[in-house]
């Protein structure tokens, strides 16, 4: 099943009823699972046995979708969490600890950007973020003897620009970390950042995943590439043994299964951002059309963005697919077949020319929301984004003037028609 092609995957991955079993994915809405006697219980507690305890660790319809997902990204293995924003902090939490330091793209999603920033930073991790176009000797400088990853997103959530995979996961192997890189944006059915050398994929699959703005939740993929044994100085908590499970090794026990075997063990039996079988069932619907989606995301952004770029009433507008963007080439080196549906623009006048364009929209609605089958659109320097500064928001590559348009899959014709009034108005 894994050699299959994406649409296939996107049907079929993940979930291969038996004889007599349901043919669609079922809801295990239950939070514990039985066992016969006291030792096959106890096998599960010391992690010699597989199975299911308790939905805090682990559920079959939640793990149902994060092999659907692992097999989309070709990973080894996958969890789902209950939002993107734990699977970013569980991605780095399970191999950094206090003490240790991180280097980020500074082009990332705000709530990321505010995560490494400051929260994390108060649990003694240092997050160094780094501009992703500067050249490789003044990236490299950003490492240090401490540093335990490196983390960029394929598609930044809400500038657009594209992450230069290959390059970062050289550097980061140079210095013997692995890459991390969440790839909300371009979903792994236009960009697979395993085949370009990154070793950790992060989602929200609150996104285009989901698809339909019913339900939040991220997952984490391993390659199952990441040499950890070969680092055990920087990695103790993958390759020294863990205490809260009677001295066991994870990156002897488990192999190429050891990151998310430590992530489910560890951090979801002690932090708990388990995601309801409920929503999974629903991110694992979506999975099934997300590659007829992408297709329509792309085709209408290209052509809302084309119409754009043209308007004279628009300063700028960023979208990897038009030929005049910065991020073009690199557009056609990770994502041929088109990025995503999200496109980042500016009007001509001040900053609250924005404001009187949403405004006047009438389908296309304000949420803070994006990539779902809907258009919708948000100022992020008034929404999201609120909270940082102008100089971090130029940092985080957000213009004050950003309108963010996140183009549905409605036809491209009733999209266009509504942008042109409010543009009239
Ligand atoms: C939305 C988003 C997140 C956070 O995900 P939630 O599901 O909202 O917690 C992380 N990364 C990117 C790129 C996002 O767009």
């Amino acid at each position: 099943m894994d050699k299959m092609k994406t649409a296939t995957l996107c049907v079929q991955a993940g979930w291969q009823p038996k004889k007599g079993e349901p043919r669609a994915l079922p809801i295990y809405q239950s939070t514990t699972f039985k066992y016969d006697n006291s030792e096959q219980m106890a096998r599960l507690f010391d992690l010699e046995d597989s199975g299911y305890f308790y939905t805090r660790l682990q559920n079959p319809t939640n793990d149902a979708v994060a092999a659907k997902i692992a097999a989309l990204e070709g990973g080894v293995a996958a969890i789902l969490t209950s939002s993107g924003q734990a699977a970013t902090f569980y991605a780095v939490f399970n191999i950094c600890e206090a003490g240790d330091h991180f280097i980020a793209s500074s082009s990332i999603y705000g709530g990321t950007y505010n995560l490494f920033g400051v929260t994390m930073k108060k649990m003694g991790i240092d997050c160094t973020f780094i501009d992703p176009d500067q050249p490789d000797e003044v990236i490299e400088q950003a490492f240090r003897p401490n540093t335990k990853c490196v983390f960029g997103e394929t598609i930044s959530n809400p500038g657009g620009h594209v992450f230069d995979i290959e390059r970062f996961a050289r550097l980061s192997h140079k210095h013997g970390v692995p890459l991390i890189v969440d790839n909300t944006f371009a979903t792994p059915v236009n960009c697979r950042p395993f085949e370009w050398g990154a070793d950790i994929v992060t989602h929200s699959t609150t996104k285009y995943m989901d698809g339909h703005a019913c339900a939040v939740g991220g997952c984490i993929v391993d390659s199952g590439h990441f040499d950890w044994k070969a680092q055990a100085d920087k990695f103790p908590g993958l390759c020294q043994p863990d205490e809260s499970y009677h001295g066991l090794t994870y990156a002897e026990r488990f192999g190429e299964m050891a990151y998310i075997t430590k992530a489910t063990a560890q951090l979801m039996r002690d932090l708990g951002s388990t995601p309801s079988p409920q929503n999974a069932f629903l991110t694992g619907l979506g999975l099934e059309t997300l590659h007829l989606r992408m297709a329509q995301h792309c085709k209408n952004a290209q052509t809302v963005a084309e119409y754009l770029e043209q308007h004279p009433r628009v300063a700028w507008v960023s979208y990897a697919g038009l030929k005049s963007d910065k991020y073009h080439a690199l557009a056609e080196k990770y994502l041929p077949q088109g990025g995503c549906g999200v496109i980042a623009f500016g009007l001509k006048g001040s900053r609250d020319e924005a404001i009187r364009f949403m405004d006047h929209l009438k389908m296309i609605a304000i949420v803070t929301h994006v990539a779902d089958s809907r258009t919708c659109v948000l100022h992020p320097a008034s929404h999201t984004h609120r909270q940082l500064s102008d100089e971090q928001l130029r940092e985080a590559g957000v213009a004050p003037d950003l309108i963010r348009l996140s183009v549905g899959i409605e036809d491209s014709e009733d999209i266009i028609a509504d942008i042109a009034q409010a543009l009239e108005a």
